[in-house]
């Protein structure tokens, strides 16, 4: 992207709206906007408003199912956005190119900008769920669902917002995991502290070493090194760009990647696969705005669509 020409990029997902102008790498002048009360006509406002001079597209990354033309077909975190063609509202009101895409499409785009050395790559986010982009040259090859493969397949595994039961999402996703830290502890006849997010408390608990805890990870870990090793035999990736809630605070928890890398050796036809896979992570604040990646990634699809 020339320095001289900006695309403005509104972010969604569970909490809330942020509209940025992404200029080269730099994301600015961000600010948030509430999802309460707000209708598809007033994000559209807010997307168009004030738009600096060098300003050529508009661009969403929206968490939800997005078709081609930018209409929202689906997305449980911003329910008033479902079945809204948000690109048509934008362009008319606009006069300007716009490009709508999923979080996930985003993020991945914006990965590859972020390592511009790394041709292949599987972008992973661990964070309430599981998303995976498969990325070759900078452009996704995989709308990958492989979240929803079955690691689980009892009876009593737990169920997943696809409908299945099991599914690495439903199980080791950071939703999948608060509902087992809330029942264990529950059964366990821990109280947990009010106002802290289950996970937290599982966090510290890991650290302090407190066998509950342990436990818990050792299952997490498992299931996520099951999950590396059957993408890697399919995939042979020679590195995972992480992002996510989860993926940036347990990841980096004293001892989980190794347990991780133990696990997803025992399930690996060829133990070099593990070793040759390298975890990389996206910038977090104060170096970037949460999510850049997002912003840069819709940024980009923008530019592609105007050149
Ligand atoms: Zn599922």
């Amino acid at each position: 992207m020339q320095d001289t020409q900006s695309v403005r990029v509104v972010e969604g997902g569970g909490r809330g709206f942020r509209v940025a102008d992404v200029r080269g790498n730099a994301v600015e002048n961000a600010f948030r906007l509430s999802n309460q009360g707000i209708t598809a006509n007033d994000l559209v406002r807010t997307a168009i408003q004030s738009l600096p001079g060098d300003n050529i597209a508009i661009a969403y990354s929206i968490a939800g199912m997005v078709d081609s033309m930018g209409r929202i077909v689906r997305t449980p975190n911003i329910p008033f956005l479902s079945g809204v063609p948000l690109g048509d509202m934008t362009r008319e009101a606009s006069k300007k190119p716009v490009v709508v895409g999923n979080d996930m499409e985003t993020a991945a785009t914006g990965m590859a900008r972020l390592f511009p050395n790394l041709k292949y790559f599987s972008g992973i986010t661990w964070s309430s769920g599981i998303g995976i982009r498969v990325v070759k040259n900078g452009l996704i090859v995989s709308d990958s669902e492989a979240s929803h493969i079955s690691l689980d397949p009892s009876l009593y595994a737990p169920l997943c917002g696809c409908g299945l039961r099991g599914c690495f999402d439903a199980v080791i996703g950071g939703n999948g995991t608060m509902r087992r830290v809330i029942a264990e502890t529950q059964t366990r006849g821990i109280n947990l502290p009010e106002g802290m997010h289950p996970c937290t408390v599982l966090d510290r608990a890991y650290v302090a070493h407190e066998p509950w805890a342990v436990a818990i990870y050792q299952l997490i870990t498992e299931g996520m090194g099951s999950f590396l090793a059957t993408l890697q035999t399919i995939l042979q990736v020679p590195a995972i760009v992480w992002k996510g809630s989860f993926a940036q605070k347990a990841l980096r928890l004293p001892g989980i990647e190794e347990l991780i890398r133990t696990a997803m050796r025992k399930h690996l036809a060829n133990p070099e696969w593990e070793t040759g896979l390298h975890f990389l992570f996206v910038p977090q604040p104060p170096d970037a705005i949460e999510d850049s990646e997002a912003f840069l990634g819709a940024a980009e699809l923008a530019l592609r669509m105007c050149r």
